[in-house]
């Protein structure tokens, strides 16, 4: 059976490449039927936080996944935050010592920095150089007495080692590319480097998918799984997949760091978590050449980690809106509007609670999700509503308001006053004729009206939006322009 994880440590907000790899695993999980694991990596008590570890909760909720075993539902491996496993590791790290598949090193970090460097002024591979390897206990007396403090390190193996990336296919790396490393801290704290694995191996994982930037620790984890296997601990070794790098503005590493690329900030501008992640699937995968746009059951049935390309992707932050704007439009008009819901009230909205009109939205919102790339645009395409006076700015009242616009506007008043406002095409019949009467096009003419009323030089489909507004207020504001 299946069994892969998702193992973020919780330091900082979620980023949309972590975000990636939850999506492959759980659609890889939801594909193969598997079991999804959730592991929290919080082992490093400086940088790992509570509140990051909420957050990480919230936001895999609100991206829609669920998973089989993990925090908030435990299974047979709890607990699944590695903070909480400490003795295991211990446990484990000592089996190693005891089998001589690790050692303990008590070089200084000026020592290996000094040697570091004269093996790369010589040209020679500059990892940890096997020091430590096999001292005699005379020597291990005299580290001891010296006061030294030990760190564990892990034997590697004097061999090639080659594994099938589901990815990237055959690849080997040779000894001297694979030095020997630190698995527990002077301090007794155990490192990612032996945690890691170790928790896959007892929690059965079958594929470990993730980034590339983790694909250097994968030949060191093989050999250590090959211990673990050796002491009874791993039973089998996984398969590994590395996913591509994304690759953000001027085709540099998309970095935690980058703004574009908190999860948080896709939630505050009101991105729909499955227009999201259908963005974030093509990172790296498609669906077919011709389908960009597809539900999270159509990739699930989809999804397979051969198809995924290992060259870099590119993130284009106007693909991911222009697709979340298709995902709007899939909504049905109800769930749209319940959707919408958080960005028409404080602090989003600018108007008073009791001037919000149910009805009205109501009435305007099956225009607004045709239009939308980001829910949160709602608040400004629909505050004309709302709002005693539309939000003019200098800008849209000196573009649309030119040499003309009030004979105009007054003609366009006049029709609209014997217009019938029960029917949109009516409303446009009148701006149309009363911009006929001054020489003008539909486009031209209606651009006063639209600031007139709206305020603005774009927005909702225009009769449709003075529909719903009402005879009363549009005329007012049309007047009001004049004056
Ligand atoms: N906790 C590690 C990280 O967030 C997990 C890496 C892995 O998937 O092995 O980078």
């Amino acid at each position: 059976p299946v069994r892969v994880r998702f193992c973020p440590s919780p330091t900082g907000n979620p980023h949309v490449g972590l975000v990636r790899t939850a999506l492959f695993n759980w659609a890889f999980a939801k594909h193969h039927g598997g079991t999804l694991v959730f592991r929290i990596e919080d082992t490093d008590a400086a940088r790992d936080s509570e509140e990051s570890y909420n957050q990480l909760l919230d936001s895999m909720r609100w991206l829609g996944f669920d998973w089989d075993e993990g925090p908030e539902i435990g299974g047979p491996h709890a607990p699944y935050r590695q903070s909480q496993r400490m003795d295991l590791y211990k446990d484990v790290a000592q089996k190693l010592l005891d089998g001589g598949h690790a050692y303990r090193c008590y070089c200084s970090q000026a020592e290996l920095d000094t040697r570091r460097e004269a093996a790369r002024a010589a040209g020679k591979p500059s990892g940890y150089d096997g020091h430590c390897r096999d001292l005699s206990e005379a020597q291990v007396a005299e580290y001891r007495a010296q006061g030294r403090e030990p760190i564990v390190r892990f034997r590697m193996p004097d061999e090639t080692i080659t594994f099938t990336d589901l990815v990237r296919g055959e690849l080997t790396f040779t000894p001297e590319n694979v030095p020997d490393y630190g698995i527990v801290r002077a301090n007794g704290a155990p490192l990612y480097t032996l945690v890691n694995p170790v928790d896959d191996a007892l929690m059965e994982i079958t594929h470990v998918l993730r980034g590339e930037d983790l694909l250097s620790s994968t030949p060191r984890q093989i050999a250590l799984y090959k211990a673990l296997l050796e002491l009874g601990i791993a039973k089998s070794v996984p398969a590994f997949g590395h996913l591509p790098y994304v690759m953000g503005e001027g085709n540099k590493k998309l970095s935690k760091r980058d703004p574009e690329s908190s999860l948080n900030l896709y939630r505050e501008r009101g991105f729909l978590p499955e227009g999201l992640l259908n963005y974030l699937s093509l990172l790296g995968w498609s669906l077919s050449a011709d389908q960009d746009i597809f539900t999270m059951d159509e990739m699930v049935a989809a999804f397979d980690i051969a198809d995924v390309q290992p060259n870099p992707a590119r993130f284009d932050l106007k693909k991911c809106e222009s697709i979340n704007g298709d995902h709007i439009r899939m909504l049905d008009v109800k769930d749209f509007t319940e959707r919408c819901a958080p960005w028409l009230k404080a602090p989003h909205a600018p108007w008073a609670p009791e001037d919000f009109d149910e009805s009205k939205w109501q009435a305007i919102a099956p225009h607004a999700q045709t239009r939308l790339k980001v829910l949160s645009e709602i608040t400004d395409n629909v505050d004309f509503l709302f709002l005693a006076e539309p939000v003019f700015d200098e800008a849209s009242w000196t573009k649309a308001m030119k040499e003309g616009s009030d004979a105009l506007l007054r003609t366009a008043r006049e029709k609209l006053e014997s217009a019938d406002w029960t029917s949109p095409e009516s409303l446009k019949e009148a701006v149309l004729t009363a911009g006929e009467a001054h020489g003008l096009k539909l486009g031209k003419a209606q651009a006063p009206v639209r600031v007139a009323v709206t305020g603005r030089t774009v927005g909702l489909p225009l009769f449709e939006s003075l529909e719903v507004l009402g005879k009363e207020t549009t005329l007012a504001r049309v007047d009001a322009a004049l004056a």
